[in-house]
């Protein structure tokens, strides 16, 4: 079968203006718009020469190799497939369209079936002590969300027929298209509320002050947010509940510090302490450790207790806790101690010996190696 003249397709003159063309290709897919023509096979090829035909006129540089070369100058021109061939196919057509009026217009597709919607999302905060980070903790979380309600009935939404989208016919520069959308009535659902007690909203759902028991791993920190899958606000006609974030501060430690995964701890020593050594406790973040302080013991030094920090939140390996040695000089000395002490200052003992004492530096480069 010979291709019909392009201009005969559309039904315009040679000489025919831009408009002209715009103008008689909106008719014809008025015509044979498959939504107006189902089943049509006639209807279906016609659309089809119509659009290949306007494809080609409304371009500048296609009409002119059309008009100079008829049918035989458009073959390779366009690429495999493409006007010189079997014409375009349904999908082009529509997607030419989108291409032409921007979005909208895909036509074609349709999503079928009634979506599920989503519930939204509920972030609380939550305090927590360095016990409950070491231990892990349940806590039971008291949050005001919205719950699918008792004695609420629903009905097949009518203005989609249940099938959550509205099929719209619209008027385009094309003639009329028709469009799918999610339904405004029913948000996609397919189901609307019909009877629903009082506090109950549209969507089926009240507010209520649920308590929700959360387990907190050990190892968690400041700022970190944890999801907890369908804990979040009910989603109207039975879809996805919405998550529950919740946010983790840390409360302050009295005595100790976190860093990391690690514990710090600054011991304040009184000078005699540190230099005949003795024996304290000092306090952990479970119950206390009892440490020895050596003779000799200078400002800054740190000791580690391995393992008495903070576990990975993966669960592989803890932390440490670090304890910062500090030497407290007294302030107030009574007469005898200041005579007391009088008589070591010319002792060489009292000296210091820097040959001896490690820099600080060194104590860092030692501590972090
Ligand atoms: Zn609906």
């Amino acid at each position: 079968m010979s291709k019909r003249d392009y201009y005969e397709v559309l039904g315009v003159s040679k000489g025919a203006s831009e408009s002209e063309i715009k103008k008689a290709y909106r008719k014809m897919a008025i015509k044979y718009h498959p939504d107006k023509n189902p089943d049509n096979k006639e209807a279906e090829e016609k659309f089809k020469e119509a659009a290949e035909a306007y494809e080609v006129l409304s371009d500048n540089q296609k009409r002119q190799q059309y008009d100079q070369f008829g049918h035989a100058g458009m073959g390779g021109g366009f690429g495999g497939g493409g006007f010189g061939g079997g014409g375009m196919n349904m999908e082009d057509i529509f997607s030419q369209f989108g291409d032409i009026f921007g979005g909208g217009f895909g036509g074609g597709r349709q999503r079928r079936g009634p979506r599920r919607r989503k519930g939204s999302n509920l972030r609380v905060k939550i305090k927590l002590t360095l016990e409950d980070i070491v231990n892990g903790v349940e806590k039971k979380i008291k949050v005001n969300k919205l719950v699918a309600a008792e004695g609420v009935e629903f009905t097949t939404c009518t203005a989609c027929g249940g099938t959550g989208q509205i099929t719209r016919v619209t008027n385009t520069i094309l003639g009329a298209m028709q469009t799918a959308s999610t339904c405004p009535t029913c948000q996609g659902t397919g189901q609307i509320v019909s009877k629903r007690p009082d506090g109950v909203d549209a969507n089926g759902l009240e507010r209520k002050e649920v308590v929700i028991p959360i387990e907190i791993p050990p190892g968690v920190e400041e700022g970190m947010q944890l999801n907890v899958q369908g804990k979040g606000n009910d989603a109207p006609g039975g879809g996805i509940p919405g998550d529950l974030i919740v946010v983790i501060e840390e409360v302050e430690h009295e005595k100790l510090r976190r860093n990391g995964n690690d514990i710090h701890y600054d011991l304040h020593l009184n000078f005699i302490d540190a230099a005949l050594g003795t024996e304290l406790e000092v306090p952990l973040v479970q119950g206390k450790a009892k440490i020895k302080v050596t003779p000799g013991t200078q400002s800054g030094k740190i000791l580690r207790l391995r393992g008495k920090g903070i576990p990975e939140l993966n669960g592989y390996g803890k932390g440490d806790q670090l304890i910062n040695i500090q030497i407290w000089t007294p302030q107030n000395l009574t007469k005898d101690e200041k005579k007391a002490l009088e008589k070591l200052r010319e002792s060489d003992n009292f000296k210091p010996n820097l040959n001896k004492a490690k820099s600080f530096f060194d104590r860092v480069k030692e501590h972090f190696s």
